[in-house]
């Protein structure tokens, strides 16, 4: 069994208490974990506060932290293969998809690598004799970062790449489900050269450790990403140190194809857009609404391909979809897809666990639900899951009712060649993201985030740096 050890204050340390994790393809467990509870999650904090207050970190031009971060791009990418099996062992991602996610997790270290000596401040011109105002952007503190079990090195690559790149210093909690990858990615902090206490990295359960490091008075920002009902007791953490936040929750994405899409690669970007991790995304394209005119056309194509999707190992390069993260996450959907069949929705293909797979593993197969006419909440709940939800739509204007249905906002995907309707669309879209004839596209330069239930705030772009300045006025009466 191996075992893992979590980072404070440029020390690898034991835990305060460890717990065990499960492999999601077997059931087996196959690693140990350290678990910070009140007493190390605080000084794991405290570390952040020293060092951010200490002059090798403070002293360092902002020129010599973009160079820390370009090492740590570099260092992630000369072991991008051992992270990504680390990454498909904790969380049955499969190991090709860990494979591509990593060589764009170094691409963020690096595009706010070479932000770090473009914060400017500004000479404002005031209406006062002999006087000069001008503003600073300092770095806003310690910086609390949280993110849940998928895509770990991901989402916390665009909450420390800016936190670092302003000066903030960071404790990054990953997630109790699938640690692995981000205690393993601390070893690459370490090997970077960060002064000790710059970037902590720890875990722990959210009741305990989550809650005392949102809620620390230390702490500045919260960059938190995970659920919406976790997100509820994180703003309530922070009405304790006022601290500023960032919220990426979740989502039920709507991809919208109209009759005149070319369906073919329509049908292509919908299968990757709900199967990918094994639906388990929070951008997964789990609503799919058809125009009436082409409704049984697509849902044949894409009924096709889902079904010779290939359900394997997550280890094998040849797997297309694995297991679900965790036993907990199957039940849910398993739930779902019975109350939604109940509702009157039919099943097209999938709603069951394969057979020819270990019964211990959380496989599920390729599902997909014919919404029409029906409340199934398949249609409006977020399942995290192989679960894909289709409806019909008359025109636009019923599109757009349909698209915007949801509380959350967080991306969407449109499926068309008329210019006019792209624009028209874009418009009236309630979502941080629309997709326009491809889905799931992503870059650093491009903000992401979402409306309503998925939260508030954008991360990635050069705005996104600013999250974690924060602005001095200085006034000098010359
Ligand atoms: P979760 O909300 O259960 O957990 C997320 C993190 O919050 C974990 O590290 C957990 O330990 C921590 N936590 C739990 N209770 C806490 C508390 N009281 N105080 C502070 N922290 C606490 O989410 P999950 O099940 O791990 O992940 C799935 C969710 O994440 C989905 O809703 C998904 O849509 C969302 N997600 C959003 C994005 C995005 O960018 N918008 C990306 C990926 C996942």
């Amino acid at each position: 069994m191996k075992t893992f050890h979590y980072y404070i204050d440029g020390r690898f340390e034991d835990g305060e208490a460890r717990f065990d994790s499960v492999d999601p393809s077997t059931g087996e467990v196959w690693a140990n974990m350290p678990e910070a509870r009140t007493a190390d999650t605080d000084r794991a904090v405290k570390a952040a506060d020293r060092a951010l207050n200490d002059a090798a970190w403070r002293g360092l031009t902002a020129a010599a932290r973009g160079k820390l971060l370009y090492r740590l791009g570099d260092l992630i990418e000369q072991n991008a293969s051992d992270l990504a099996d680390l990454e498909t062992q904790d969380t049955g991602k499969i190991v090709r998809e860990t494979k591509a996610q990593i060589a764009y997790v170094a691409e963020y270290y690096r595009y706010f690598a070479g932000l770090a000596d473009k914060i400017e401040g500004r000479v404002v011109p005031v209406d006062k004799k002999d006087m000069d105002a001008t503003t600073h952007n300092e770095p806003i503190g310690v910086v609390a970062a949280i993110v849940p079990w998928n895509s770990q090195l991901f989402l916390s690559a665009v909450k420390i790449a800016p936190a670092i790149a302003a000066g903030c210093t960071v404790v990054l909690k990953a997630s109790e489900e699938a640690p692995a990858p981000l205690l393993a990615f601390a070893k690459l902090v370490h090997e970077a050269g960060f002064p000790p206490g710059v970037i902590n990295i720890i875990t722990g359960f959210g009741a305990e450790c989550g809650r005392v490091l949102t809620s620390h008075p230390l702490v500045a920002r919260v960059a938190f990403t995970g659920g919406p009902e976790t997100a509820r007791h994180v703003v309530r953490n922070t009405a304790d140190n006022f601290a500023h936040l960032t919220l990426e929750l979740g989502g039920k994405s709507p991809v919208m194809v109209f009759d005149d899409a070319d369906l073919d690669s329509a049908a292509n970007a919908i299968i990757a857009s709900i199967f990918a991790a094994t639906g388990q995304s929070c951008v997964a394209g789990s609503r799919l609404l058809i125009q009436r005119g082409v409704y049984d056309d697509l849902l044949a194509r894409i009924v096709e391909k889902a079904k010779r999707i290939r359900i394997g190992v997550p280890s094998d390069f040849a797997t297309e979809m694995g297991p679900l993260a965790t036993r907990q996450q199957r039940d849910k959907i398993e739930r779902v897809v019975a109350e939604s069949l109940e509702a009157g929705a039919t099943l097209i293909t999938g709603g069951a666990v394969p057979q020819d797979m270990p019964q211990k593993g959380n496989y599920y197969l390729p599902t997909i639900l014919d919404c029409r006419n029906t409340s199934a909440s398949a249609l409006t709940e977020e399942l995290f899951g192989p679960v894909l939800a289709v409806s019909v739509f008359d025109d636009e204007d019923d599109a757009v009712a349909q698209a915007n249905s949801t509380r959350f906002g967080l991306a969407s995907g449109l499926f068309t060649r008329d210019i006019g309707r792209t624009s028209r669309m874009v418009k009236r879209i309630r979502a941080g993201i629309v997709w326009v004839n491809t889905y799931r596209v992503i870059a650093p330069s491009m903000p992401f985030g979402g409306y309503g239930d998925t939260g508030y705030g954008r991360e990635g772009g050069v705005a996104s740096i600013y999250d974690y300045l924060r602005t001095k006025s200085v006034w000098i009466y010359t």
